[in-house]
């Protein structure tokens, strides 16, 4: 309130002194004072008056506070003695009356700070210097006059301090409500603030949601790939539970990693002998026909250098240094990796993978290395399959096909002979007594010698794309399919010298054996496939009744002889 009125205090006082020198000017003007001189003593006043209160203005506001009462109070003095000096009629006393209450209003208010014994002070000052005015006026009026005058100045200075008191009152109530109202805004800026810190956090938190929520999206994107990536392997290790077939597999990988990870390239190669395969096997899978090609030439030298190049680790190609596989070509290849396929004992396969995309394995190479651990696996159950089968189907002694085996290739290959018309042919043979080795050598002399006709037997169905076969204890049966009995009997000759020929040496003695062999053919010495063994079995019994260590061909005779 005290601001406000200093404010405005610099246009009030202009409006006073204005005024008041228009109110003397028109007292001039008109005559109503008895001289001209205080008139213009007063006039002249008012200017300094006004021009000080001027200057004042170009001061800071803090000066013109403090300055500004005690200004108003030498203003009340000057109007005072003027009033006191000055003989004036009662309108130029009323106006100075007006004056030096207009002061006195200033000179009690301004910078009181509304401290109400500075207020009470400053009118106790004020009341001293009107009363003392007032008692010294008193000699030179008429008692009337006297009494009008001390009458009108105490009704003036009593309404001054009654307006005096309600603007105390106004400003008390001024300021409490600004006072409230302040602490209101303190606390609505508080709460802003508050709110504006809450703002900010959820915003904060919001922020860190939004990046959550973003982490949790790409999480899910890589758990539903692990997940597929899963269900892949156990599709694969499903199959693999349910087949031997090598080749298979290796397609099955080859298609699921094609079809999981989409790259531009695919291939799996295992060497030889691995699992009983007798050339390399490999499955290329890729878009660009050109490059499939020239892979399945370059493989088996690629396979070679990285035998021996790679270690436990996968190699793993970028930029330039794929060009240098010739294989690539033109192919969109960014990167390529080489990942062994290994056992403990050695690296015996390689999986090739390449795409367009350079970071393409910079996920790592998990799922391929995961695809490899299932052949693995799948290689050592497929060879313990055939490791069984095989003991199944061959005779423990001699190594070679046993009976029972023997009677199923034979059904396959007499069935083509009939269906395709071809010949087939079937020689039975048996060691000339062999009671005789037994007991002379010892059995495990008669083993040895087992086992050379064995091998001698296997040779030659190997070399004429036949199968040999242990028939019983010192029996053997030789299939040639294709073979007619004329083309037989050369094979079958030169089988029988080399027995014959064969000296099997145990400890200190050389034994050397014949046998009598028994040979059927279809369809030229026997119509009925079915029958052969049966035929060539006549054939021997004939040969070991007609002097043994002899070749006997089917014929009408061996039915006589029975
Ligand atoms: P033959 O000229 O008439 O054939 O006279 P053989 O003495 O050979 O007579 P036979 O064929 O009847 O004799 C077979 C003998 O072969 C009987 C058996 O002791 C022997 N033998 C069978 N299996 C084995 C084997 O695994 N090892 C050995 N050492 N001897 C066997
Ligand atoms: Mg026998
Ligand atoms: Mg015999």
């Amino acid at each position: 309130m005290t601001e406000l009125f200093s404010e405005h205090y610099l246009t009030y006082q202009k409006i006073k002194y204005v005024s008041s020198i228009i109110c003397l000017t028109a007292l001039g003007i008109f005559n109503l004072c008895e001289e001209d001189t205080p008139i213009i003593l007063s006039v002249f006043t008012l200017l300094i008056l006004y021009l000080t209160n001027e200057l004042l203005a170009r001061f800071d506001s803090k000066i013109k506070n403090n300055v500004i009462a005690k200004l108003c109070f030498i203003e009340v003095l000057l109007f005072n003695i003027f009033d006191y000096m000055f003989p004036m009629n009662s309108f130029s006393k009323l106006l100075w009356t007006i004056l030096i209450l207009a002061s006195g209003l200033t000179f009690i208010v301004n910078s009181s700070e509304f401290d109400k014994s500075t207020i009470f002070a400053r009118k106790i000052i004020f009341c001293i210097v009107i009363s003392l005015k007032t008692f010294i006026t008193i000699n030179k009026t008429s008692e009337e006059e006297w009494f009008t005058y001390i009458f009108i100045q105490f009704i003036l200075v009593a309404v001054l301090f009654l307006v005096i008191d309600s603007y105390v009152q106004l400003s008390d109530t001024y300021d409490s409500i600004k006072r409230k109202l302040t602490i209101e805004k303190s606390i609505i800026e508080s709460n802003n603030e508050k709110l504006i810190d809450y703002q900010e956090r959820v915003k904060n938190i919001n922020e860190q949601l939004n990046y959550q929520k973003i982490d949790l999206a790409k999480t899910l994107r890589e758990l539903e790939q692990v997940n597929t990536e899963i269900e892949s392997h156990t599709e694969i290790m499903k199959y693999m539970a349910s087949t031997f077939d090598l080749l298979k597999c290796m397609n099955v990988i080859t298609d699921a990693v094609m079809d999981i990870k989409s790259p531009k390239l695919c291939a799996f190669y295992v060497d030889k002998n691995v699992y009983q395969n007798k050339e390399s096997s490999c499955i290329i899978k890729s878009n660009y026909t050109s490059m499939q090609r020239r892979l399945k030439k370059d493989i088996d030298d690629i396979f070679e250098v990285m035998s021996k190049e790679l270690d436990d680790k996968c190699k793993i190609l970028k930029g330039s240094y794929i060009k240098e596989y010739r294989f690539v070509g033109d192919a969109n290849i960014n990167s390529l990796a080489f990942l062994p396929i290994k056992d403990k004992k050695r690296m015996y396969g390689l999986m090739i993978v390449g795409s367009d995309e350079s970071n393409f394995f910079d996920k790592g190479t998990n799922y391929y290395e995961s695809c490899i651990v299932e052949f693995n696996s799948a290689i050592k159950s497929t060879n313990l399959y055939l490791q069984m089968e095989d003991m199944a189907r061959k005779d423990g002694l001699t190594g070679i096909y046993n009976r029972v085996y023997n009677t199923e290739l034979f059904k396959k290959v007499s069935k083509e002979a009939v269906l395709k018309n071809r010949n087939l042919t079937v020689a039975l043979f048996d060691i000339d007594k062999f009671k005789k080795v037994n007991d002379t050598y010892g059995h495990l002399a008669g083993d040895e010698v087992i086992k050379m006709v064995a091998r001698v037997a296997s040779k030659y169905a190997d070399k004429y794309n036949g199968f040999a076969c242990r028939f019983g204890g010192e029996e053997f049966l030789l299939t040639l399919p294709e073979k007619d009995d004329k083309e037989s009997v050369e094979i079958l000759e030169s089988m029988h010298n080399e027995i014959k020929n064969t000296v099997v040496t145990v400890g200190d003695f050389d034994i050397s054996i014949n046998v009598c062999i028994g040979v059927s053919s279809y369809p030229r010495l026997c119509d009925n496939p079915d029958l052969l063994v049966n035929r060539a079995d006549k054939a021997m019994y004939y040969g070991k009744k007609n002097g043994r260590g002899r070749l006997v061909f089917d014929n009408p005779d061996i039915d006589n002889d029975l």
